[in-house]
């Protein structure tokens, strides 16, 4: 192949992709779509251009604009996060972790997390950024059933540990933490409370989840890409209004962990902002409308869905599970529903042990919600489900119909200008 030809293929398996997802229903709890206002500034000329610092305190020249933008962006992220302080810079929810573990902890020091197994997200591991920055980890006592921290020997745990930081939130994210409680014996103990809302972010900013810089927490981290529908970045927050806390905050992002902060993200970040205080809390309400509405429609369906005694959500995400412990029914689930026009991913549930061959699939709906799909959708959406994995259809039919239901969905709402989902394919 010519180095001609692979570009030319690259731009081809780039359209690909954007029609793969424009026809199927894209399911990953992690994933969402942009705006066009939000696709506007990340595709302006500012992906090429540095702003080292913060605004009016720059290390190169040419940032006046950018100044605006980062200044508006930064007003607007502590409106809708309610809180003092707001870094809009962090390229992504695993970079704010590592600048929270920066600020907050120093290498030798003891930090309790969920665990990977439980839900708990690699950079909360020692193979991440609890390694990275050389912390001792120590994960709560779990209650399976309720798929959430043991509360009291949870506490118990912190009180004995004595870390200097206790973290909470997880990548598989069905409830609220119980915060409260947990964030009360880590600041008996002196402990800084760290909250990582990677994945309900947009959930907390609508006001429909649990509000964890009002329940003890210190610093909140989050991607800003996931329930909030933004462009890939992170954000680190904190309703402490003490400028040295913040300057460590600030400082731990940059010189910290960035140099290059990527300003078109930062601007389409602004933007979704700007967004979401208008639509944001009606987005969040229907999101959990839509999760719960669709572990009912697969519970209907014959599926066993995880947490039915919890009236199965009070998140994005559902889950569901396939087959035995680590028979690797989740994972052939996943590849039966691509060919079926859906996509997902497979997830570990409690007793499995293997990550590669669970027996569980976590599903998720902030997409399908922002192309206008509601309660009644997400029995179709079931009904699809059913059809490809308890009827043994041929995938290939379902697919078909999978992507003329689709059709009726190509609009992105929740946002001041709405238009194409999926813009520029063929
Ligand atoms: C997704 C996720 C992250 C990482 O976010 P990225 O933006 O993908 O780096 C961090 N923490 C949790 C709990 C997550 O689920």
């Amino acid at each position: 192949m010519s180095a001609r030809e692979a570009a030319s293929r690259i731009l081809g398996a780039v359209d690909e992709s954007g029609r793969h997802y424009r026809d199927s229903l894209p399911m990953i709890a992690s994933e969402n779509i942009l705006s066009p206002l939000v696709r506007r500034a990340c595709d302006s000329d500012l992906h090429g251009r540095y702003a080292e610092g913060l605004p009016g305190k720059r290390y190169y020249q040419g940032c006046d604009d950018f100044d605006t933008i980062e200044e508006i962006g930064i007003a607007s992220a502590q409106r809708v996060f309610g809180c003092h302080f707001a870094n809009i810079q962090s390229t992504s929810g695993t970079v704010s972790n590592m600048a929270g573990l920066k600020a907050l902890a120093k290498p030798g020091d003891t930090i309790t997390a969920v665990s990977t197994a439980d839900g708990g997200h690699i950079s909360h591991a020692r193979m991440g950024a609890v390694g990275l920055r050389g912390l001792n980890l120590v994960t709560y006592p779990w209650v399976e059933s309720r798929m959430e921290p043991d509360i009291d020997a949870a506490a118990a745990l912190i009180r004995e540990t004595e870390p200097n930081v206790a973290l909470f939130g997880q990548s598989v994210f069905l409830f609220p933490t119980p915060l409260e409680e947990l964030a009360e014996a880590a600041h008996e103990v002196g402990a800084k409370v760290m909250y990582d809302a990677a994945h309900v972010l947009g959930l907390i900013a609508g006001g429909q989840f649990q509000d964890p810089l009002r329940e003890g927490a210190d610093v909140m981290t989050g991607s800003s890409h996931k329930t909030f529908p933004g462009p890939q970045g992170g954000f680190l927050l904190s309703d402490s209004d003490d400028p040295k806390f913040q300057r460590r905050l600030n400082s731990a992002i940059f010189p910290g962990v960035c140099s290059s902060y990527h300003l078109h993200h930062v601007a389409g970040k602004a933007v979704a902002l700007a967004e979401f205080e208008e639509f944001g809390s009606d987005y969040a309400k229907d999101i959990i409308a839509n999760a719960r509405a669709l572990g009912a429609a697969l519970a209907a369906e014959g599926f066993e869905v995880m947490a039915e005694e919890r009236g199965y959500t009070a998140s994005h995400q559902v889950l569901t599970r396939h087959g035995e412990a680590d028979s690797g029914a989740g994972r052939d689930a996943a590849t039966l529903l691509e060919e079926a026009g859906i996509i997902t991913n497979m997830n570990m549930l409690p007793g499995d042990t293997k990550a590669m061959s669970p027996s569980g699939l976590r599903l998720g709906v902030p997409e399908l919600t922002r192309v206008g799909m509601r309660p009644d959708e997400m029995q179709d959406v079931a009904r699809f489900f059913a059809r490809a994995l308890l009827s043994e259809e041929d995938p290939k039919t379902v697919r078909t119909d999978v992507t003329e239901f689709k059709s009726g969905f190509q609009t992105v709402h929740y946002c001041f200008e709405s238009g194409p989902a999926y813009p520029g394919l063929a």
